[in-house]
């Protein structure tokens, strides 16, 4: 009986074990200085009249898993599960407003964690960094694990803070390389934290960043990273090119 229980123990340890083994943690491993703290002002941001919008308050059906996020008022808490949208896009100017939440639990990427994965794979960091330590590059703003914010716009838990992102999608030729890598501007409460930063590839925790071709579009997620984010108002506009015609000779 008391060899059955030591094996049942050497058992499980051997199964952690192998589970942490293969989710060892990556880090950039650059020093970076640390972002200065910024006071944002005033800031506020409705739908334009071409936005797409994708969650005005009451529904997430926009979004796939939405029903795993809990509506209240006029705001989405999330809960159980990434939700991702059930359109897919590429270029575009993106809005979203979030609070994370007002009773501080845990600490550096325990405390208020989300994110905004552009084609569910480029990260924009949502954490609760007003006071709260962690790597700078994968603070509130980051583009997770590639750079830090220019500044830490964040205010603090519990108060609603906007993001307004330019996402440029990349692009990539028929060998699967990258002929044009992704861009992201974001200015998170009226001040820009990045400006057009050319991302190395997609975010990952476990790994540096890399590019993997995909398609031209691709839903935008939205993570669930434990703890009760907050979040209103969220839309988009489609950037389009612009082609003209030179005038004929
Ligand atoms: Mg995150």
């Amino acid at each position: 009986m008391k060899s059955k229980l030591i094996w049942s123990v050497i058992a499980v340890a051997v199964f952690i074990g192998s589970a942490v083994a293969v989710l060892q943690e990556y880090k950039s491993g650059i020093v970076w200085p640390e972002p200065k703290v910024v006071a944002p002002g005033e800031t506020s941001s409705m739908p334009p009249s071409d936005a797409v919008v994708l969650f005005d308050g009451k529904s997430l059906d926009a979004w796939t898993n939405g029903a795993n996020w809990e509506i209240a008022d006029d705001h989405a808490v999330s809960k159980k599960s990434d939700i991702s949208t059930k359109a897919k896009f590429g270029d575009c100017q993106f809005h979203l407003e979030f609070a994370t939440p007002e009773k501080v639990t845990g600490s550096g990427q325990g405390r208020g964690n989300s994110g905004i994965y552009f084609m569910g794979r480029y990260e924009v960091q949502i954490l609760d960094s007003f006071n709260n330590k962690t790597y700078f590059d994968g603070q509130c703003g980051s583009i997770y694990k590639q750079t830090p914010p220019l500044v830490n716009a964040c205010r603090k838990p519990g108060e609603w803070q906007i993001y307004d992102i330019v996402f440029e999608a990349p692009k990539f030729g028929s060998d699967g390389k990258v002929t044009k890598p992704a861009y992201l501007t974001v200015i998170q409460n009226g001040v820009l934290v990045q400006n057009h930063f050319e991302l190395k590839g997609t975010t990952f925790f476990d790994q540096p960043a890399s590019y993997a071709k995909h398609d031209d579009r691709a839903p935008i997620n939205l993570q669930f990273h434990g703890n009760p984010v907050k979040f209103r108002n969220i839309w988009l506009r489609e950037i389009p090119p612009i082609i003209g015609e030179a005038p004929k000779k």
